[in-house]
């Protein structure tokens, strides 16, 4: 087993990773920027190191500083969380040749899936099925881009190669706007991401948003652990995430489950990682895989009894996979409510200091939030200060604790998203289930 862990990240998914560590008997070092020296997990960790100002660029995205702060402490390994430097293959890298362990995949990995054009290449290759497309990037012939599209089928969206978090998309309608899509597409994903490489897609009008957890060990095991659904979305940000997902074809899924695990293999996978797909009409279609732990992690710990992030450290120790496929079983329905620092209707951020909070409690209620009473948000980072989590035995169990937990909830001296999530709790098409990505958007007016 690894002895210790620098965890390279900050807030709830720090202390997740801590509390992991500690159960495993695994040391921890917490490394913070000036402005997160009051964090929970810095307080619990058994080391903690100081690793520049408040700004993300000079803290938690500086490498040398995390690896000389690996170094000053002999840590063994480096969990990177999510966000931050997660899916960084670089830093995977540097990690690595430094001599520790990086808690992920292999660099090339990492580097094969950030690349959203060789992904899908990839997933089509090992029978994963994806959205029809452009087959590889865009060229410069106006004659073939315009061919490509016709062949596919307006509307058609085009995508950065190298894009994320929601960034560098362009939906396009008719064939008068393609050309010129395609040319300010290129030049934003030039300036943002440093590549101009892009491709075109299908658009699919009303999708739902249908992810897949897997694990792998690199060892030749891969297994998942079911599905879940986050198309309740704001500007492409998840707001609240279930599992498993509703009402799926059962074929479909099936199918897509295994296909998943096949390519785990077929690509030597190490690690927690999660296919996201589009979901419409009884059809999957992949649209990128995430190599890292990801926030809605808990909605599936809940319904499969795995914890995630422990098999995240056995695996990077060398270690199986302590589960077998035909151990998982589904168990019950989980809800999390993503709840933020922000106002309820203009979702303008709001950091401050925390006067009074109250977790909800109670059978089948989890909170994992690094807030208390007293704590100051810091108005440098994202917004994310807690995620509230419910489990029933069955979708409305599930969802009735969860109406009753936000009642709960109470966080003073600053504006949280709670009240959202007290009307989406009781929303009449939310409450069937199913709702596709444009839902939320829409009931909001935007
Ligand atoms: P990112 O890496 O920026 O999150 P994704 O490829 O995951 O980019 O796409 C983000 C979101 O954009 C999806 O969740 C979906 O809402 C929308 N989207 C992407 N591709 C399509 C598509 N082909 N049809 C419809 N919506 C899409």
């Amino acid at each position: 087993m690894l002895d210790k862990v620098l965890i390279a990240n900050r807030g709830e998914i720090a202390l997740r990773i801590l509390r992991a560590c500690k159960e495993l008997g695994i040391r921890t070092v917490a490394v913070h920027s000036q402005a997160d020296r009051e964090l929970m997990h810095v307080r619990l960790a058994d080391e903690a190191v100081c690793i520049g100002p408040a700004s993300s660029a000079q803290s938690y995205l500086n490498i040398p500083a995390l690896i000389s702060a690996a170094e000053v402490t002999d840590s063994s390994a480096i969990h990177p969380g999510y966000g931050f430097l997660s899916e960084n293959a670089d830093f995977a890298e540097q990690v690595e040749r430094s001599g520790f362990t990086f808690i992920g995949p292999r660099a090339e990995t990492i580097r094969l899936m950030g690349d959203k054009v060789s992904a899908i290449e990839a997933m089509k290759e090992a029978g994963v099925p994806t959205v029809p497309g452009s087959d590889g990037p865009l060229g410069d012939d106006e004659g073939e881009i315009l061919a490509t599209a016709r062949r596919i089928g307006y509307p058609v969206i085009i995508k950065a190669a190298a894009g994320g978090g929601g960034r560098g998309m362009r939906v396009v309608h008719t064939e008068g706007h393609l050309l010129s899509a395609v040319t300010v597409t290129r030049t934003e994903a030039h300036s943002a991401f440093g590549d101009g490489t892009v491709y075109m897609e299908k658009f699919l009008e009303k999708p739902r948003h249908v992810e897949v957890q897997v694990l792998a060990d690199g060892q030749g095991n891969a297994i998942h652990l079911f599905d879940r659904d986050c198309s309740l979305q704001r500007r492409h940000q998840k707001v609240i995430e279930e599992a498993p997902a509703p009402a799926l074809d059962p074929d479909a899924r099936a199918q897509v489950l295994k296909a998943c695990t096949d390519a785990c293999l077929k690509i030597g996978y190490r690690g927690a990682g999660t296919f996201e797909f589009l979901y419409e009409d009884g059809q999957f279609f992949f649209i990128e895989m995430n190599t890292r732990v990801q926030v809605e992690h808990p909605v599936t710990e809940m319904v499969t009894g795995v914890d995630i992030v422990r098999e995240q450290l056995r695996i990077a120790s060398g270690l199986p996979l302590s589960v077998r496929q035909e151990d998982i079983e589904l168990n019950g329905h989980a809800f999390e409510c993503r709840i933020n620092a922000e106002d309820a209707r203009t979702f303008m951020p709001s950091p401050g200091k925390v006067t009074l909070y109250h977790p909800p409690g109670g059978l089948g209620v989890r909170m994992d939030s690094h807030v208390y009473t007293g704590y100051s948000v810091p108005p440098h980072y994202d917004s994310l200060i807690g995620k509230l989590i419910t489990w029933g035995d069955d979708r409305e169990t599930a969802l009735t604790r969860m109406r009753i937990a936000l009642d709960e909830l109470l966080v003073e001296g600053i504006k949280t998203n709670t009240d959202l999530h007290k009307d989406l709790v009781r929303d009449g098409y939310f409450q069937q289930g199913g709702v596709n990505i444009h839902y939320l958007e829409k009931k909001l007016g935007l």
